[in-house]
């Protein structure tokens, strides 16, 4: 485990945040300020009321905002649920709880990975009972891949040098002792030994497996191990002769296998994903292994080990961005050379103009009766030589490159225009559109007229239009998006907040928004029923929606065990695969004349 050091010298704070039984000299107030890891002390109801420098200095909040605040604050939504409904009240119970992983919100909001042990202290006699929480730096990955990428650079300067990095790494436990596979060291041999021998085929996936973090806390660490073990057989199971698996830290896997393309690697990385997501029984509980994976295929030239592992590093937290349980494949055109990434940013350009857009649509259920009661509208690009493209493959490229603006032009004139065809169908007169929004759209201070407009050219009624921004786009410019929410609700526009529980919106930013719907995200309905930590974190969501006031809709629903777990929790709306893919228009309004009125009905 790696430790803060705090950055700046020893300033002990105000006699307010003392403890009030140190020595007097200085010494322990020096000890608490800066001791190797966050010290924090709360009130029993989490309010805290102590908190040292080196936690300052961790997350870069001030003293002075954090004092007379909830601990819970500090944290990202999925984990402040965690800690509401499992940590603290299992602290009031049995007086502490150890080593709970989450991870702490930053001054900058970034995200720091912890583990947190908390023990509450009765109350005495003049004193009230306080909460005591101890905050550590969970282990850095980085470091670890800081240590490979050295070895890498070792064994790809020499034949000798490399038969002494592997037997170095040999030295230091190529294996895991948990699983037996290789570890970070063993892997970086073999991938070295791979492309040493002048093979142009090798492909890299890293599996990283979601919300592992919970298991272990709900089910206890003998769970976490058996997962574990699940996980690395399952894979060994799945990948060809002659392919590596190997451990590369708690959570994560990696597999280096044959792969002559991109779309070979892809499609290992979704047999991997489907192996992985049967449940698994553990301590008499089903739990779904969700994993997040990230694929890339080994470069030409020097270097190649290096980038790839970097490659499939940066695809799997592209990965868990998105929403975990999915797969996310580094594709040179689009990370690739500069100018290449200009290329295809040309033909973008060109593509929208030309209409080689498309917009498909995935239908929204109402739980309660069954009935087609909207869709959300998905683009797609058809690009002339490389067929019809999912927005995983341009999105972000339009989004760095400002682009993204003319692209949700294009779909939120086309979705309105849709919705008002639809609107004057009596088969779906009443089907409400909800489009995505990017960042740079939500803070476009042209937006609240590009709707107005689009509404009135198309003489579409403002409730039938939803639009969707998600919670990290919501918390980039709160002030803004707060004035523009507003602007959009006077219009008479739903606005939906998507990928709930994934980013960092605190519940005054919720209650000062004019939401009208939560879309939990897919990564918790996936647990659904399986897993105890998601199915908390689903009901919390909801029970949350419900005291706000709104709608919740549940996205990503695959299985009939998720749809009645839902139901039985109250959520309003569903959308996944079990009931349809996103389709094109006319599918749609078929649909729609087969389910109005009737029950769900699952996709066949
Ligand atoms: P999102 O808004 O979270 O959209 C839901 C994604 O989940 C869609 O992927 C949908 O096909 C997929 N999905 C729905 N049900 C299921 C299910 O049961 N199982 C699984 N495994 N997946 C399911 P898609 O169409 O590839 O879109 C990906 C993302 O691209 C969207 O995520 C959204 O962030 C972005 N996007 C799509 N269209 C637009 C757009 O017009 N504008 C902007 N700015 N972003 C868009
Ligand atoms: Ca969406
Ligand atoms: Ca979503």
């Amino acid at each position: 485990m790696t430790t803060t050091t705090p950055a700046t010298p020893a300033t002990p704070g105000g006699a307010a945040e003392v403890p009030s039984d140190g020595p007097s000299d200085g010494g322990f107030e020096a000890l608490f300020e800066h001791a190797p890891c966050g010290y924090l002390t709360t009130t029993d109801g989490g309010r805290i009321t102590r908190v040292n420098e080196t936690f300052l200095t961790w997350t870069g909040h001030r003293r002075e905002d954090l004092l007379g605040s909830a601990f819970g604050r500090l944290l990202p939504v999925g984990d402040r649920i965690l800690w509401s409904t499992h940590s603290a009240p299992q602290l009031g119970t049995t007086g502490s709880v150890s080593e709970v992983v989450v991870e702490v919100v930053a001054a900058d909001r970034s995200r720091r990975p912890a583990l947190v042990t908390a023990t509450r202290v009765p109350a005495r006699a003049g004193a009230d009972a306080e909460v005591r929480l101890v905050v550590f730096a969970a282990p850095e990955r980085r470091a670890h891949e800081q240590e490979l990428i050295a070895a890498l650079h070792r064994a790809e300067e020499s034949e000798d040098a490399r038969a002494a990095a592997e037997g170095e790494a040999r030295r230091l436990a190529l294996a895991d002792p948990l699983t037996g596979l290789p570890n970070r060291a063993g892997l970086a041999a073999h991938l070295g030994a791979a492309l040493a021998a002048g093979r142009s085929d090798v492909g890299v996936l890293v599996v990283d497996l979601d919300h592992f973090a919970v298991v272990n806390e709900s089910l206890g660490t003998a769970a976490g191990d058996e997962l574990l073990l699940t996980v690395a057989a399952r894979l060994g199971a799945a990948v060809r002769e002659g392919a590596v698996v190997a451990r590369l830290s708690a959570d994560e896997f990696a597999v280096v296998e044959r792969c002559e393309d991109v779309e070979a690697a892809r499609g290992l990385a979704e047999r991997l994903l489907e192996a992985l997501t049967a449940p698994v029984v553990l301590d008499g509980l089903e739990v779904v292994a969700s994993a997040s994976i990230g694929a890339a295929v080994a470069p030409p030239g020097p270097g190649a080990a290096q980038r790839v592992l970097h490659d499939a590093a940066v695809a799997v937290q592209r990965a868990k961005a998105r929403g975990r349980g999915r797969v996310e494949v580094h594709d040179p055109t689009r990370t690739g050379a500069a100018a290449d990434r200009l290329r295809l940013l040309g033909e973008l350009r060109r593509g929208i103009a030309d209409g080689q857009l498309r917009l498909h649509h995935q239908p929204q259920v109402r739980l309660r009766d069954g009935r087609l009661v909207g869709v959300e509208a998905l683009v797609r690009w058809q690009h002339p030589t490389r067929g019809l493209l999912a927005p995983v493959q341009f999105i972000e490229l339009a989004e760095q490159s400002g682009l993204v603006r003319e692209l949700g032009a294009w779909v939120l004139d086309a979705a309105v225009a849709q919705a008002a065809d639809w609107a004057r169908d009596p088969g779906c007169a009443t089907v409400e559109v909800a489009v995505n929004l990017s960042t740079r759209q939500l803070t476009d201070p042209g937006l609240v007229e590009a709707v107005t407009t689009a509404l009135s050219r198309h003489r579409l009624p403002a409730h039938l239009l939803v639009l969707e921004v998600t919670e990290t786009s919501l918390a980039a410019d709160p002030a803004t998006a707060a004035a523009t929410l507003v602007a959009l609700k006077e219009l008479g526009v739903g606005v939906s907040v998507d990928d709930f529980g994934t980013g960092y919106a605190s519940l005054t930013y919720l209650q000062r928004f004019p939401v009208d719907e939560l879309k939990i995200d897919r990564s918790f309905v996936t647990g659904l029923g399986a897993s105890d930590g998601d199915t908390a974190i689903v009901r919390a969501c909801v029970q949350l929606a419900q005291a706000l006031g709104v709608r919740t809709v549940a996205e990503g629903v695959e299985t009939e065990q998720q749809r009645e777990a839902l139901a039985a929790m109250g959520c309003d709306v569903v959308q996944g695969y079990l009931f349809s893919r996103p389709v094109a228009a006319d599918a749609v309004q078929q649909w729609a004349r087969e389910r109005t009125g009737t029950t769900a009905q699952p996709a066949t």
